[in-house]
């Protein structure tokens, strides 16, 4: 039988929490993270010292403070990695990094007192009288994604992202937290490489050659032309030297529709290299390894970053990425009603397509990383059931060694989308080594964001959607006359969030409240417009969504304009002036 230590017993500890005289802002964080939350569990006050202190009795050692050297036990692991370990009554909680030792101590509340934070204003451990570990007791864990980016507004809160493990662009980590994988201009880039408004006019043969003419507009670069290279040498060399924090630089096509439209350049040198390799992303790699190779002499610890995105998404057959290249691939063609491996019915299916570029860059990439989709733009409150999908294409991301994964939802300011929060967080630990399930993550999300008595009807409403999408196609510029919204499972649905609704109250309530804009939003469109009750269940939608500070129901768009949009046009359908793809992000 294992030997119990008791850290604390009866409410008394002997311990000491104890961090290195000299360790970093983001480890004396740590220490004090876990004497708050030990105490809020147990009502236990465990002082914190620097070891420049004497030893007093038993110490919860943090780092590598008192000298201890149990990192070497996670060497050839990651620079997240930690470690947690019973040593003669003493507990070790230490890391590759700073941020590896918070992990650790988040981990150690996970563990012990069943510390959860499911979102910015929700957490939940255990009340205990007694905190227990076995002796000898070990636990390394580390990444196999070590880039893991929600994008949800309600996932940027770094209080959120630190304890969810999220080392993501957008949140907010300052050092305290440990910090985070900075990117520099985290998109497309070419446009401010080598700006078209600057360059065109005495150089168009910088730019695109597309039907026979370079094109100023909605353009892309000629990669094959040696003055393009040297201005984008010499513009990403002041990118490094001006943003030394950031560790990944893009080099990236613009957005510009290429689904729809001939963007890369067709010249006689980018389309030979093109056609050597089968793809337009031939040239692209050819391009951007040159530069990687310029940028590792004196920069080895950088990244470039480049899309295999629309017309570059098919793996080239002849060029390979080099190793501080990181590609980025984009599954926005596919379905998210099923798993992409169950979705390749043919060889004709976006799915199938996709899987097959998936396969061929993770057999030539070691930084492969992806860009998926979680929720719809076009409409963000309509239910868009991927739970199940996401679990799926996660899964199948781990299995051909994909490095990083940026989930994207719904950024807007005002957040508010169809399951945000949960979203978050079931994305938050699926990117983690220690993924506990889809039901029982979505239970325990459940139970304690809406309560336990909304809970059995929230799962219940999930699950409805998560079921009926199942058969159907679900992509993300929907309207919300697509087949999964039959008046059956509207009805359904809604009576459930009206149960919930009814044995809520408190945040609870509001936040079942919130949920139930969604419904209202498909009901609202749906009818047509001369329904008489149409405006005035409009009028009262109105003005539920600003009480919940949403501030966005289309991607990127007036909130006021979207209103206008429901008032008159069945569906939401008819959007005079609304945007289309045709932009560059900055
Ligand atoms: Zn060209």
């Amino acid at each position: 039988m294992t030997n119990k230590i008791f850290i604390i017993k009866n409410q008394k500890t002997t311990y000491h929490i104890v961090h290195g005289a000299n360790s970093t802002e983001c480890e004396r964080y740590a220490s004090k993270e876990l004497q708050k939350y030990l105490y809020l569990s147990t009502s236990t006050p465990i002082p914190v010292f620097s070891d420049k202190c004497e030893v007093r009795g038993k110490e919860i050692i943090i780092g590598e403070a008192r000298n201890n050297t149990f990192k070497k036990l996670l060497e050839g692991k990651s620079n997240e990695a930690f470690l947690i370990k019973e040593n003669d009554g003493n507990i070790i909680i230490t890391g590759n990094s700073p941020r590896g030792v918070l992990y650790g101590v988040y981990k150690f509340l996970e563990e012990f007192i069943g510390y959860r934070m499911y979102a910015s204003d929700c957490e939940s451990y255990e009340k205990k009288t007694d905190l227990v570990i076995d002796e000898k007791y070990t636990l390394i864990q580390d990444f196999t994604f070590e880039y893991r980016e929600a994008y949800w507004t309600c996932a940027f809160d770094a209080n959120f992202a630190s304890k969810n493990m999220l080392n993501s662009n957008l949140a907010d980590l300052s050092s305290k937290y440990g910090g985070k994988v900075k990117w520099f201009n985290f998109h497309h880039s070419f446009g401010d490489l080598v700006n078209p408004q600057e360059y065109f006019d005495e150089h168009p043969e910088y730019f695109s050659l597309v039907d026979g003419e370079r094109k100023k507009e909605h353009t892309e670069l000629c990669l094959s032309n040696p003055d393009v290279y040297n201005i984008c040498l010499k513009k990403l060399k002041e990118w490094i030297i001006n943003n030394p924090e950031c560790d990944i630089f893009s080099v990236a096509q613009d957005e510009w529709m290429g689904h729809f439209i001939k963007m890369a350049c067709e010249c006689e040198n980018c389309k030979k290299i093109d056609e050597e390799n089968a793809s337009q992303s031939g040239s692209i790699i050819t391009f951007v390894n040159k530069l990687a190779d310029e940028i590792k002499k004196e920069y080895p610890n950088k990244f470039i970053h480049t899309f295999a995105y629309q017309y570059s998404r098919k793996t080239p057959s002849k060029v390979v990425p080099h190793d501080n290249v990181i590609v980025r691939l984009c599954n926005i063609e596919c379905s998210w009603n099923k798993g992409i491996e169950e979705a390749m019915i043919n060889k004709d299916s976006n799915e199938y397509k996709f899987y097959n570029d998936l396969v061929g860059w993770s057999k030539i990439t070691k930084h492969l990383y992806i860009w998926d989709y979680a929720v719809n733009y076009r409409n963000y409150l309509l239910p868009f059931p991927n739970l199940r999908t996401m679990v799926k294409n996660i899964e199948l991301y781990r299995k051909f060694n994909v490095k990083g994964i940026l989930m994207q939802g719904n950024f807007s300011y005002g957040g508010g989308g169809y399951l945000d929060e949960l979203k978050s967080y079931l994305v938050a630990r699926l990117l983690r080594d220690d993924f506990e399930g889809l039901d029982k993550t979505i239970k325990d999300f459940c139970d304690n964001y809406y309560g336990k008595e909304a809970s059995p009807y929230i799962i219940e409403f999930i699950n409805l959607w998560e079921d009926n999408v199942y058969d159907k196609k679900l992509w993300l510029y929907d309207d919300s006359d697509s087949d999964l919204f039959t008046t059956d499972i509207i009805n359904k649905a809604y009576a459930l969030i009206t149960q919930a609704l009814k044995v809520s109250n408190g945040e609870y309530y509001d936040r079942v409240d919130k949920l139930m804009l969604s419904m209202e939003y498909l009901i609202i469109v749906r009818k047509p417009l001369n329904d008489e009750s149409r405006n005035e269940m409009l009028d009262k939608f109105i003005v539920r969504v600003k009480k919940h500070h949403i501030t966005e129901l289309f991607e990127r768009t007036e909130l006021e304009y979207s209103f206008d949009v429901m008032r008159k046009s069945q569906y939401a359908k008819n959007r005079e002036n609304w945007y289309s793809l045709y932009y560059i992000m900055r």
